[in-house]
């Protein structure tokens, strides 16, 4: 059976008191659901994070990474700086760091590959601005983001690959995707998976929903068949509210 994976995206937020006041919070918190679950603190809390995290069974994960080994590459971190801190996970492609940062479907097939090399598992995010949603090219778009970054891998890959379908017109929004438009987007997905690498991968490759997701609305969002999780911003910034998501399997 698939994964239901709750991650926390914790973006450019929280300096060291203040994570280490977010991570006091969770470590007070209960889990009732099967979901694993995991934070994304900024580089600079990644060390302190991992320490304070140690045995509560929350991973931590980092936000982005560069592709190449090391050298002139001011202000980067790579794969092996990651794994050196016991990183074992890595959050690539968010539409943030594609809008702003310029990362594209090229530079992204090269970080996943760098990720994998050193053994880090990756969540890979993609999804559609507004204007193709709205013009009908959603599914268009979706299926080239993942193609581009990710088909020139072998099936075995996808053992360590989950993937986050963030529609960027819902993040940070306040305005979520329907449960059904997220159902449809992730059978879309499943399916490009399935027509490529057949049934088996496709079935097992979790996929989480990202966008404006909150203890409100996670439950239908989460009962849906091919949703198996959320990647979590604004919301996983409170323990409490994080946790009620987490708990909403
Ligand atoms: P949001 O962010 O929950 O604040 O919409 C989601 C994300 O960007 O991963």
């Amino acid at each position: 059976m698939r994964k239901n994976i709750v991650a926390g995206n914790w973006k450019m937020n929280n300096d060291l008191t203040q994570t280490e006041t977010l991570l006091d919070d969770l470590k007070t918190k209960t889990k009732t659901s099967n979901a694993e679950v995991m934070v994304a603190p900024t580089f600079t809390n990644l060390y302190q994070a991992n320490k304070a995290l140690e045995s509560s069974g929350i991973e931590v994960v980092a936000q982005n990474m560069h592709f190449a080994e090391k050298g002139a590459y001011t202000g980067e971190i790579s794969a092996s700086m990651l794994k050196s801190i016991d990183v074992e996970t890595v959050i690539l492609g968010h539409s943030e760091r594609r809008e702003y940062f310029n990362e594209t479907d090229e530079m992204l097939a090269k970080k996943v590959d760098a990720a994998l090399a050193n053994n880090l598992r990756v969540i890979f995010c993609f999804g559609e601005v507004l204007d193709d949603r709205k013009s009908g090219n959603h599914e268009n778009v979706v299926g080239s983001q993942i193609k581009n970054a990710l088909f020139h891998l072998e099936a075995s890959a996808f053992e360590n690959i989950v993937l986050a379908y963030e529609p960027v017109w819902a993040i940070g929004t306040g305005e979520t995707a329907s449960p059904e438009q997220a159902q449809d987007m992730h059978a879309f997905i499943r399916k490009t998976l399935n027509d490529k690498y057949g049934n088996e991968v496709a079935d097992a490759v979790s996929i989480l929903y990202g966008g404006s997701v909150k203890p409100g609305n996670a439950q239908e969002i989460f009962s849906k068949p091919d949703v198996d999780g959320g990647l979590i911003g604004g919301a996983a910034l409170n323990a409490d509210d994080f946790f009620a998501i987490v708990n909403a399997f």
